[in-house]
């Protein structure tokens, strides 16, 4: 081996501390450094894999722990979802008594007969009705042992929606409502009902229908209701309303005519003397005159008439019949 040879190689000497033999080995520098480089880079690469290793622990700890906490808010957001459906129910069902507590004073107050509007509104009604039957269709809320949350948010969505839109709807409804009751009021308080006088004993002298005239005599048609008093009978007012005519007329004598609004209108004749002026507001049971024997008549009696939509009609029906 030549000089140059012998330099690039290198001995290693392991001396055992017992007693041996000495080992040499001879390598090349080359070789050394191959062997030592080697080394480093296992190094290197054990170190980078243990800090990738516990980076990607932790990070894998990181998302367990985020996991369960996403879990836990599932749970709590599935309870909220679970709390708000039953509220919506229980407020679907409040909606569906009010309506029926809407009917049912509709149906006391004649709520169809008395009101103009009361076409349209049942229809708003039938509606109403039958968006709640969609809504009824949804069933008992969200199912969360199916998990199928995202037809519970849907379905919940949608009703909450229904009813955002029916209450305002409800609400204007009412106010029709109450606007009809506070005419019915007036239509009880008006309407002709019970009789003109109050004495004890009401003689009919004469019905409602064609008779032979008493003075006249001959058949025509008696638009009234003769009861027979004696001069000087207080003559009341069957409903509220406004006298209309109070005066002198033909056939009538003294005579008061009172509109009650809603299409009636009452006339008390043959009076002695009148209590009340033309354009005077009266209420039933208001005192308006004292009866007698003027104009067309043959004895002392009060001629009590009531027209509906200007057509008499028989007194008797509306002086028997209760308030509805
Ligand atoms: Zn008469």
């Amino acid at each position: 081996m030549s000089y140059e040879e012998q330099k690039k190689m290198v001995t290693i000497k392991i001396i055992p501390h017992s007693i041996g033999k000495l080992i040499n080995f001879k390598i090349s520098k080359k070789l050394l450094k191959i062997i030592i480089g080697f080394i480093i880079f296992s190094i290197m690469c054990s170190s980078i894999g243990i800090i990738i290793y516990y980076k990607h622990s932790s990070e894998y700890q990181q998302t367990i722990a985020n996991l369960r906490h996403l879990k836990k808010k599932n749970v709590k957001l599935k309870t909220e979802l679970a709390k708000l459906s039953k509220d919506t129910r229980k407020l679907q069902t409040k909606f569906n008594k009010l309506e029926m507590i809407d009917a049912k004073i509709k149906k006391l107050i004649k709520y169809k007969k008395f009101n103009r509007l009361a076409n349209e509104s049942e229809n708003q009604t039938l509606h109403i009705t039958n968006q709640e039957i969609n809504l009824n269709k949804y069933g008992t809320g969200p199912n969360l042992v199916s998990g199928n949350v995202n037809s519970s948010i849907h379905n919940t969505k949608d009703r909450l929606q229904k009813l955002k839109t029916l209450f305002p709807k409800k609400k204007e409804e009412l106010e029709r409502l109450k606007k009809s009751a506070i005419k019915y009021k007036d239509y009880l308080a008006s309407k002709p009902m019970g009789w003109p006088i109050k004495t004890k004993e009401k003689r009919i002298t004469s019905d409602f229908g064609y008779r032979t005239h008493p003075v006249l005599s001959k058949r025509m048609m008696h638009d009234g209701l003769d009861i027979g008093v004696w001069y000087g009978t207080e003559v009341y007012a069957t409903g509220a309303g406004k006298v209309v005519y109070a005066g002198r007329k033909s056939g009538y004598g003294r005579v008061v005519v009172i509109d009650h609004g809603h299409g009636f209108k009452t006339l008390y004749g043959h009076n002695r003397r009148l209590n009340v002026k033309t354009g005077a507001k009266v209420k039933r049971g208001d005192l308006i005159a004292y009866s007698g024997n003027t104009g067309r008549s043959s004895g002392p009696h009060l001629h009590y008439e009531i027209q509906v939509n200007g057509k008499p009609v028989d007194p008797l029906d509306y002086i028997k019949q209760d308030r509805h």
